[in-house]
């Protein structure tokens, strides 16, 4: 049954997270490239790119490419200095968000209620959902229950049926660092998740052309998040390149 009614993933995910970087001018040269690349080379992949809110635009792309926020907040406007909301992301046809990255939770202090606050709005206008958990380094060295106990804290008042959600486990430790968690831990963990919820699961944290490779052969690891890596063009095409291979 379990079997049964697993979701199944036809070709394998890969999303780019600008985080703080690239311009205007280089995000809309990077998505042109991109869209063509795709095209070109006939990939069917689903592609993300995540730019500032800065950088947003009327991107005219293929239909396997799609351009989301990093970031809003749970309003379609008003007072909230700093914040982008719907009106905004309206504007240039946004439809999909990342939510709970570690950066947000960690370095700009965003609670579980917040994010559960964003998630539910944001679910609630039908908006493609990557939801991101993860553990940061004191909790991986307590053990893999205390691990789980922590993940599974970041899905209070989250809904896992929502039909557009996609996850992605991100180990706090490993983003940004250069530092990847063993192949092994990875399958430890996405098989934990998988087993309690039926959603599309990438991995992220410090994947690179290098080890893209080996990270998607991991069971249960529908595709990638990637920071760092995927800033610079020929990377992140090569690393499609894998993807659409594996
Ligand atoms: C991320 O920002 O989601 C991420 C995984 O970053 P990096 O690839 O740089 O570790």
């Amino acid at each position: 049954m379990q079997e049964e009614m697993k979701q199944t993933i036809e070709h394998k995910i890969i999303a780019s997270n600008f985080k703080t970087n690239h311009t205007r001018k280089s995000t809309g040269d990077f998505i042109e490239n991109i869209n063509s690349f795709l095209d070109e080379e006939d990939i069917k992949n689903e592609v993300y790119i995540f730019p500032t809110a800065t950088s947003l635009d009327n991107f005219d792309t293929v239909k396997n490419l799609e351009v989301g926020v990093q970031n809003a907040y749970f309003v379609q406007n008003g007072s909230f200095t700093g914040e982008i909301g719907t009106q905004q992301l309206d504007e240039f046809e946004i439809k999909t968000i990342l939510i709970g990255h570690s950066e947000r939770r960690h370095i700009l202090g965003e609670t579980q209620k917040e994010i559960s606050l964003k998630y539910n709005f944001y679910k609630s206008l039908g908006y493609k959902i990557i939801y991101c958990i993860g553990e940061p380094l004191e909790v991986k060295e307590a053990g893999l229950t205390e691990t789980l106990g922590y993940i599974w804290e970041q899905f209070d008042g989250i809904d896992l049926n929502y039909e557009n959600l996609i996850l992605a486990y991100e180990p706090v430790w490993a983003i940004g660092t250069g530092v990847v968690a063993k192949i092994e831990d990875i399958a430890k963990i996405h098989r934990k998740i998988k087993k309690k919820i039926n959603k599309p699961l990438l991995y992220g944290g410090s994947v690179k052309v290098d080890n893209i490779a080996e990270v998607l052969s991991v069971p249960n690891v529908d595709g990638t998040l990637i920071g760092t890596a995927s800033w610079d063009i020929d990377n992140f095409k090569k690393m499609i390149k894998i993807t659409k291979e594996k």
